[in-house]
């Protein structure tokens, strides 16, 4: 089978390699589509702490189940199947209250264990979720990216009354808009970024309103609209203490940034405010939420395709959506 190997930081193959067994508890899925992550650019250029290499890169992906370990019913064998790449021990105190994406011994397929950027991959038959009909094969790895936005809004709750902020129109930004109108009914979603384009995407995906910070400060374009809600998915570790100056009273603010530079922020401003801060990683359980949404039609995968290549021209993908974020949003991968 092929499969993309990050053989060392820099270092991107499409190698050949054994087709994988299924272990006890687990699926093979042979891999029909699969979307390109930003962390996906960041193992291959190494600069993703938690990767170890070699490594077949690759977490939102989507397959049918071809052949099920010792344990797993046979019956699921032919199953189409979207992947949490979360994998989690189940008993650690995390895993207890609920929240196996901060398990102890948490290992993420595509980051820890190998992915899905390959013709199949196997995972535990739990990871392994049954789509219906109505979501077709080639918006299927989608799910994924949805959850990220599904586990930051139920810690947010958004309400129908707030006005919520998003900072970044990238995928993360642009599937947090999908959730907060579609799913939450949000009056008011307003985006900021620094690329028109992108800002243009975020309309197309139901933004309210839109800003360009690239050369007026955001503060000065709102004209005292305080937000409500903020979610921070363009992940700069600078964008805290402007989202605490911005916020309402009352105001929570949703943290989806990985940086490992710190960001200054005083309690004073946190505290006068009585502000609330979540953080959020990965998902928690949230792939058949997310699936049913994509089933009632209330989130729109579509809008955030554009493009689709061939697993061949990996190189080509991921250099794409890595340099051209102006004319590329999410790049799918088919597998023949
Ligand atoms: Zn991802
Ligand atoms: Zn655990």
């Amino acid at each position: 089978m092929k499969s993309v190997v990050i053989e060392q930081p820099g270092e991107l193959v499409l190698a050949e390699r054994a087709v994988p067994t299924p272990a006890a508890g687990e699926v093979r899925v042979r891999v029909k589509y699969a979307s390109i992550c930003g962390s996906d650019v960041h193992i291959w250029h190494g600069h993703n702490p938690f990767a170890r290499y070699p490594r077949v890169i690759g977490h939102e992906f989507f397959g049918v189940i071809d052949a099920v370990g010792a344990g797993v019913d046979a019956s699921r064998i032919g199953e189409r199947v979207a992947v949490d790449p979360v994998v989690s021990c189940g008993h650690c105190y995390p895993c207890s209250v609920g929240r196996p994406n901060v398990c102890t011994t948490l290992s993420v397929i595509g980051v820890h264990r190998d992915g899905g950027f390959s013709d199949y991959a196997v995972a535990p038959a739990s990871n392994a979720y049954a789509l219906p009909a109505t979501i077709p094969d080639k918006l299927a790895s989608l799910v994924e990216p949805f959850t990220i936005a599904a586990n930051i809004t139920a810690f947010l709750q958004p309400q129908p009354q707030d006005v919520a902020l998003i900072y970044g129109a990238g995928p993360m930004g642009l599937t947090a808009i999908q959730v907060l109108k579609g799913v939450y009914n949000v009056a008011q979603v307003l985006v900021v970024d620094r690329l028109p384009e992108r800002l243009a995407l975020a309309k197309a995906n139901g933004a309210d309103g839109v800003f360009n910070n690239a050369e007026v400060p955001l503060a000065a374009q709102l004209e005292g609209v305080q937000p409500t809600l903020i979610i921070d998915a363009a992940c700069h570790p600078a964008i805290l203490a402007e989202a605490a100056a911005l916020a309402s009273p009352a105001a929570r603010i949703g943290l989806l940034g990985f940086s490992g530079e710190p960001s200054s922020i005083t309690q004073q401003s946190l505290t006068s405010k009585e502000l609330s801060l979540f953080t959020s990683r990965l998902n928690s359980h949230r792939f058949p939420q997310v699936i049913a949404w994509m089933e009632q039609g209330l989130i729109q995968p579509e809008k955030l395709v554009t493009h689709y290549f061939p697993l061949d021209d990996i190189e080509r993908a991921m250099t794409l959506f890595e340099k051209d974020p102006r004319t590329c949003c999410k790049v799918i991968l088919q597998m023949q």
